[in-house]
């Protein structure tokens, strides 16, 4: 926290960007095995999860995130039933994808159960669905419990990690990608949060070049506001495993039966329209 003991900053020194929340009292503070886990109480966004000096979510805006990383992939997939999710420790997006009636399984894999045990603590309202019987938490590397997954066990798989640092790195390599398409079944999807547009176009072609690498037969990116991410614009790639991403069944998104607060099928058809900047090839001089 900056030496104004009223403003919690996150800076970025690879975008030389920052972005500060006006903070009453800090709420937590601990170094796990893994990672330095902050929460604040904020004037207005409610309390705010920090990982090694990095905004995570907040309770006012992390909804969108949430809903986005996990609505526009259940409902391309024809019939989700079994589905895991790579980190998501603070459990968000494990709430969203319960709301689906069909699925039957929903597995949590974060490598540090400190965070869900922080999260319940400070954000009760996203773990309300941690005891529904189709949940389970694991706290492992998500790389090896991708490994050891029977092949084509999952329908859909939710990469809901930190940045492409440390221990998450490898989660953003084409050799996890493969081993995640070992792990699908057919019709398969994979979705992973895939940072800016604006800051970070080039991670977020790696990783289309990587997936598709990686033997997935079709990659699309999804865009959404994230206020309190850097830039304020996030994405999330979602990959086909065997054949071309399916339409999204919209009937379903328009009859979902649940609430949302962001998601919706206009936003849903909305989101994957690809913005000019995001066309035009990289080598070119931006003028
Ligand atoms: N929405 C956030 C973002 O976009 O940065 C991510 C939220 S979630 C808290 C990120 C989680 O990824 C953390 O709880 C972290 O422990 C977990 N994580 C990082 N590397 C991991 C790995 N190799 N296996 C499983 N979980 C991992």
């Amino acid at each position: 926290m900056t030496s104004d003991e009223k403003w919690f900053t996150e800076k970025c020194d690879d975008s030389g960007s920052s972005f500060s929340l006006k903070v009453t009292q800090k709420l937590h503070e601990e170094q796990s095995a893994y990672q330095h886990i902050e929460v604040y109480a904020t004037e207005h966004f409610g309390h705010l999860l920090v990982l090694d000096g990095y905004i995570m979510l907040t309770a006012l805006d992390n909804f969108i995130y949430h809903e986005m990383m996990t609505h526009p992939v259940l409902f391309t997939h024809p019939d989700p039933r079994r589905v895991l999710i790579i980190g998501g420790g603070d459990c968000g997006c494990l709430h969203e994808v319960l709301k689906h009636p069909g699925v039957t399984q929903a597995d949590q894999v974060d490598i540090d159960e400190r965070v869900t045990r922080v999260a319940e603590e400070y954000f009760p309202e996203l773990c309300v669905s941690n005891d529904d019987a189709r949940a389970a938490l694991h706290f492992v590397d998500g790389i090896k419990w991708v490994e050891d997954a029977a092949p084509g066990y999952y329908d859909v798989i939710i990469i809901d990690s930190t940045d492409p640092i440390g221990q998450a790195a490898r989660l953003f390599s084409q050799e996890f990608y493969a081993s995640c398409r070992r792990a699908l079944g057919e019709n398969g999807l994979l979705v992973a949060q895939s940072e800016s547009p604006l800051l970070h176009r080039e991670l977020i072609e790696a990783m289309q070049d990587r997936m598709v690498s990686a033997g997935f037969a079709e990659v699309t990116t999804c865009y959404f506001p994230q206020p309190t991410y850097p830039s304020g614009w996030w994405t999330a790639t979602m990959a086909c495993n065997d054949r071309a991403l399916p339409g999204f069944r919209a009937q379903d998104a328009v009859d979902r039966g649940f609430t949302t607060r962001y998601y919706n099928e206009q936003i849903h058809r909305a989101a994957f329209a690809i913005p000019e900047f995001m066309n035009v090839s990289l080598d070119l001089p931006v003028d």
